[in-house]
Formats: C-alpha cells, structure tokens, sequence
C-alpha cells in the first residue's frame, strides 16, 4: 500500500539548522527509567522508534552535571567524558535507523536534589529543593560565578554531546526542570542583579546558554530550545503572553522551537483530562514569532490531527513522546496507507509511572516497549512458529487478546473463547466509565488485528468449562480469566475478611460496572486499591445522583496516579463533584446502615451512617479451571490477573510473553532477560 496524497505534507523534509529532518515526525525527549543504567536497552528501544520513521529521537533529560543529580531517577547523564560511550552507543543506534539523534541537555536547578552527588542544589534564588518525595534540603541561590561555571558545563556537555555524535543538542527550559526556565520565571526568580527583574535580564542566562551551545557545536549540531509555555503558576507564573515576548527577544537565536507545557503533569495530561491536541491554544501564537521550525506536543495519533495543526500553521512537526511509544511504526504507517495498524496511545501514563519508579519505561499499549534489547522483542514483528499448534485460548480481555493475537501472527491456529457477549474483558468494562473511553483502544486494536489474522478465530458468548475446553482438542490451553473483585474487604490494609452484618449492601466494582447500583445513598467507597477504579467510581456514582463518602487508608485519593501525574487533577475533581473524603481511614466493619470507621494511626473509632458499601480493595484471580485441565493431563498457562491481578499494561505484556515464550524450553532459574551490568573501574578497592 501507498500513502494517501492528504498526509504527503508529513513526509516533507525540514531543515534545522545544520542538519535537515527526513520528515516532520519528531519524538520529543522522554524519560523512560533507564538512563544511565540500562544502556543497550535503550538504545534499542530508541533505534526502533528510528526504524518506525521518525525523523528526530531525542533521549530524555540528560544531567550535565554533578550538581545537576536527579536521583533517586535514572535519566540521562554527561558529566564526564566518562559517559561518552554510552551516549555515543545511543546516538549511533538512532542514526544507523536513518533518524537524527537529539540530546537534550539538562541542568534542573533546584529539582536537582544531589542526594547521589551531595552537592547544595542550585536554583536562581534560595529556596527550599522541590522533590517527590519532599527531601529536606534547601537549594542555594546562584552568585554570578555559578553562573559562568553552570555555562561553562553546559558548553562542556554541549562538546561532548556532540564527540558522543548527536546531531541535535538542546538548550531545556521546560517543566520547572529546566534551570533556565527558572531563571526565566518570576515566581522562581527574585534576582535583583542583571540576571533578575525585567523580562530580558530574566532571559539572559537562556541567551547567552543558546549563543555558547550554538558557539561550541552550531558548525554540525542543530541546537533546538525546549521552552515551558506555561507554569500554571498564578500571576508570578509563566503565562503564553511572557513567553512569547521572551521567545521574540531571541527568535532566530535557536535553529527550532520545542514548545511544552509545566510542569509536566501539565504536559503529559491523561486522556481522562484532556483529549488529543490539548495543548494548541498554549502554542499558537509561536509561529508568527520565528522563522524557526516549531515542534510541538498533544497526544496526536490522528494523521489528519497532524496535517491539521501543521496547514494551520500552529507547527512544523509534529511532536510526540506518548504516541511514539505506544507506536515506534506510526510514521511507517501513515507512510505505507495502514492508518488501522496504528496503535494509538490510551492516554493512560503506565509509561510515566515507570520514570517514577526508576524502572525501563513500559506501555499498555505496546508490550515490546522497553523489551527490545532485554528480550528481544519487536513492535512489528515476531518470530514464526517452530511447529504446527492448536492453541485454546479463554478469556478475551487484554491478556487473551494480545496471546491469541501474537500465537496468531507467528502463525498458529488459535480458537479464543470468552463468555461475555463482546470481546475485552476488564477493558471493555472500564472504557465505559467516566473519561477512559480512549481505554478502548486496548481492545480495538488487537480485535482490528484478529481480524486480519486467518488462523485466529473469535468465540463470544462461549462460557468453557474443564469438559468443554478439553473437547476443543487443542494442544494447549491459556486461561487468561480475569480476577474478580473481593466482597470480603480483604486488601492492604485487612488481611482478614471485614466482619460484615447481615442485611448490608455490600457492593464490588464488578457489580457496579455491570450496572448493579444502590437505589439510594449515602454509599461508602472504602478504596484501599489506591489506583484510578476507586475514583472513577465515585466519580460515577456522584454522577448517578448518589452521595458519595470516599474513605481511603492513604492520605490521598487514588495515591498511585501521583505516578501517572493526575492525583491533583483526581483529587480535585471528587472535591469539585461533593465527593467527601475521609483519609488515613478504614472501614472496619459493615452494618445495614452504618460502616465503622477507624483512623489508621489512633485505631480511634467512629459510626458513619450508609445505605451502601462499594469495596475496592483486591481481586482474586479466576483460575479454577487450571486444576481439573491440568489433572486431565492437558497442557495449560495461566496468564494475566488470572495469574497475577495488576494493571491493563501487565495483562498484555503477559498476553505477548506467552506467545513469544511458546515453544520454547523453560528454565524457571535462568533470567529471562538481558541485562547490562556496569563495568569495574580498574582502581583498586
Ligand atoms: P486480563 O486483564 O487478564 O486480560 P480480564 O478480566 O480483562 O483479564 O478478562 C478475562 C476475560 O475472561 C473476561 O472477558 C471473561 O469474560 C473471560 N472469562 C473468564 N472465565 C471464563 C470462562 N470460564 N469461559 C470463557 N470466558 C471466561
Ligand atoms: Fe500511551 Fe499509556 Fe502507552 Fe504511555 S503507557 S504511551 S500513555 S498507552
């Protein structure tokens, strides 16, 4: 197939600076928790990205210095020539694929906390170091001769940067990361010296960072600027007017614009708060600025999204971090006319919780992400059966799917049951739930590749049983069967079942979401799963007219998506709907018309009056059939929360283990993957 004339546009080549784009698909720097730690796996996942076509890949944020030391993360680092091979491995991955290979450059002042380094943060002006987890340290405010040595390392990083073979190396101010972006911003800078005060001394170090990088490396290396649009930080805060002036005070000074939003819970908004696109109104106004190519970001997965923004001349290429993840081949496929191949990105943030967790970067929607190196797995491709199969598959959710769609391209016969009316298990319950329609997608795009797939057959409304599913005949059988949530309240908090009064109503997310709802309220949600389902259904109650009373043992609501950037955004939307919520509590026991609750410090107890109780707490895995098959001496695996209750993400990097792991021997005590492992420095201990 060929490209459809509409998108040529996306294939046009645009120059930067020294150096000229193939196309205008650029991935935009992201973090993934592998960093300076698992190289080799990153510069695979970094050359896939390059073989699916984008034009320009960037790494995440790169730390030029030692006092520039975001650990406990695991991004980038370039603080000596040390670390030239490594980034030099990076860069050549990304350019044997035919992309350009970016750096982005970072220093990130006062959220550098140093714990590795042990150095005083540097900020523009004193102030307590911001840090997830709320270090008690203060950053120091900068005198001029940290300046000249913070530009002194940039240009030095900039140098090395480009021996490592980089063709484009940024100058970052984005996110409240970015040093010059708190110089740039008068809520965090109250200099009163040439680098504070008007808008241009704000902007000086910025400048003068651009003209150094340009000076060390602009003969070969394009040097674009990551800048914040907007802080979101009230009337001290960047706003778009302040940017653009400071963006038309040196216009033509970067060879390309990277435009964002901060911090990056503004950037990296989920689907269940903005919709794709949503950062145009923040960046609109840029072009009309600059002669320089502008780049920006929205979730775009929609080509005819991406000729849009680009003929209405709100940019020239288009951005992208998430849509690059869930799919390193969406260029290619716009490329080649295979628009329903494209994996669109949930808006989910699975792969941001993994920068938070210092762990390699991985995708709900792309289970080879990050897997590249370490298994060896591939976005597109798989290796073809060794032998000829017949697989049963039970359980259509995300975990079934992806299995019977994975054995199915490698070239097996699959039959793939399930006894629900329509194929998708846990996502096709959820994606019905307020804002997690984009969740659907899950589904979708593996049911659009079924379908395509001859030997892969789909049996709805087909509920097997140890008889049933031995008579199929097939040679193996996956259950891939789900979890059911607990009535009993066991959980984190409860090891042992709640004591629960006859004649309550006592609810579980799979009641509600097969519509099973309390006449009347106030219902008690008791959520000691602290992820997204226990405020989603609040939210849906709240919305189905009931009186909510959110009551959790964390300090906050839905505690887990501070990993996923939207605990603020969840919070305060249960706060804006009425939702009450009672925190550091536990519901102890389960009366008809009343809960006891207890506090989760003091054990001090109190009655709270309810018409019912939704408990979210744990699942228990629906793996009954494993037993009987396997004792009719039937070969058979269990997969996904029927193995293991987790995440959406899990459920299809289990589906896809399965298959890329069928036919092959097992050895439960080798690794089952690579790893890299730093090498000894020759100085004795
Ligand atoms: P996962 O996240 O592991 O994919 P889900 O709960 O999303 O799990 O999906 C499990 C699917 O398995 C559901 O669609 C459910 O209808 C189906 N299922 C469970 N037990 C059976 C069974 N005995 N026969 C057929 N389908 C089943
Ligand atoms: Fe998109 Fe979710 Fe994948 Fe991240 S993990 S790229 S948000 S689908």
């Amino acid at each position: 197939m060929t490209r459809d004339p509409r998108y040529d546009i996306l294939f046009e080549p645009v120059k930067i600076g020294p150096v000229t784009a193939r196309n205008r698909f650029y991935q935009v720097p992201h973090c993934n928790g592998m960093g300076y730690r698992d190289v080799s796996a990153l510069a695979a996942m970094r050359a896939t990205k390059a073989a699916g076509g984008w034009a320009v890949v960037a790494t995440e944020m790169v730390e030029i210095h030692h006092t520039a030391d975001v650990s406990p993360f695991v991004e980038g680092r370039l603080w000596s020539d040390q670390d030239i091979p490594a980034h030099a491995r990076v860069a050549a991955a990304i350019k044997e694929k035919g992309a350009l290979a970016a750096i982005e450059l970072c220093h990130s002042g006062y959220t550098a906390v140093n714990l590795w380094s042990r150095e005083v943060p540097l900020s523009p002006s004193a102030r307590p170091a911001a840090s997830f987890f709320q270090d008690p340290v203060q950053a120091r405010a900068m005198d001029l001769s940290d300046i000249r040595t913070l530009r002194a390392a940039h240009r030095a990083a900039a140098l090395r940067a480009k021996r490592a073979g980089y063709d484009l190396i940024y100058v970052y101010a984005g996110h409240g990361l970015g040093i010059f972006q708190q110089f740039l911003s008068r809520a965090t800078n109250q200099r009163s010296d040439d680098y504070g005060g008007s808008l241009a001394n704000r902007a000086r170090l910025l400048r003068e960072v651009i003209e150094d990088t340009k000076d060390a490396v602009g003969d070969r290396c394009a040097v674009p600027v990551r800048i914040a649009m907007h802080e979101f930080a009230g009337a001290e805060g960047l706003s778009p007017a302040e940017v653009e002036d400071a963006i038309g005070l040196m216009a033509e000074l970067p060879d390309l614009w990277d435009l964002s939003l901060s911090g990056w819970s503004m950037d990296s908004q989920t689907s269940r708060f903005a919709e794709e696109g949503f950062q145009e109104p923040y960046i609109k106004g840029v072009k009309r600025l600059t002669t320089r190519p502008v780049v920006g970001v929205g979730r775009y997965t929609s080509p005819d999204a991406m000729v849009r923004v680009i003929r209405q001349g709100i940019m020239d290429m288009i951005g992208a971090a998430r849509p690059s993840i869930a799919d390193p081949y969406l260029p290619k496929k716009i490329e080649d006319g295979r628009l329903d191949d494209i994996r669109e990105c949930i808006g989910c943030n699975i792969c941001v919780t993994h920068d938070f967790s210092s762990t390699p970067l991985r995708c709900t929607q792309n289970p080879s992400m990050g897997e590249e190196w370490r298994r060896g797995w591939h976005p597109e491709l798989i290796r073809p059966k060794e032998a000829d199969g017949h697989i049963l598959v039970v359980g259509a959710g995300p975990a079934g799917l992806e299995a019977a769609r994975a054995l199915g391209q490698r070239g097996y016969t699959v039959s793939l049951a399930d006894r629900a009316q329509e194929a998708g298990g846990r996502v096709a319950r959820e994606c019905r739930l307020p804002g997690l329609a984009a969740w659907g997608r899950v589904k979708d795009w593996r049911l659009g590749q079924i379908a395509k797939l001859p030997h892969v057959s789909l049996y709805l409304d087909s509920a097997m049983t140890a008889e049933n599913s031995a008579e199929v005949g097939a040679d193996h059988i996956v259950l891939a069967t789900g979890a059911s949530w607990r009535r009993d309240g066991v959980g984190r908090h409860h090891s042992r079942p709640l004591t629960i009064a006859d004649g309550a109503l006592v609810l579980t997310p799979d009641d509600v979401m097969a519509g099973s709802l309390p006449a009347a309220g106030p219902v008690t949600l008791f959520d000691d799963d602290h992820y997204y389902l226990g405020g989603v259904l609040a939210e849906l109650l709240v919305k189905k007219g009931l009186a909510v009373r959110l009551v959790t043992p964390s300090s906050l609501v839905s505690f887990f998506t501070r990993q996923s950037l939207e605990q603020a955004r969840i919070q305060k939307r249960l706060l804006e709907l009425g939702v009450e919520v009672i925190a550091n509590t536990a519901v102890t026991a389960i009366a008809p018309d009343h809960v006891t609750l207890a506090c989760v410090f003091t054990g001090r107890e109190r009655l709270l009056e309810t018409a019912a109780t939704l408990l979210v707490t744990a699942r228990t895995p629906n793996d009954a059939l494993a037993a009987p098959l396997r004792a009719a001496g039937l070969a058979v695996s269990v997969i996904g929360d029927a193995f293991g209750p987790a995440t959406i993400a899990a459920a299809v990097h289990a589906g896809r283990r399965l298959a890329e792991d069928f036919g092959r021997p097992k050895d439960p005590l080798s690794l089952p993957f690579r790893r890299e492992t730093t090498g000894l420095d020759p100085a004795p201990v």
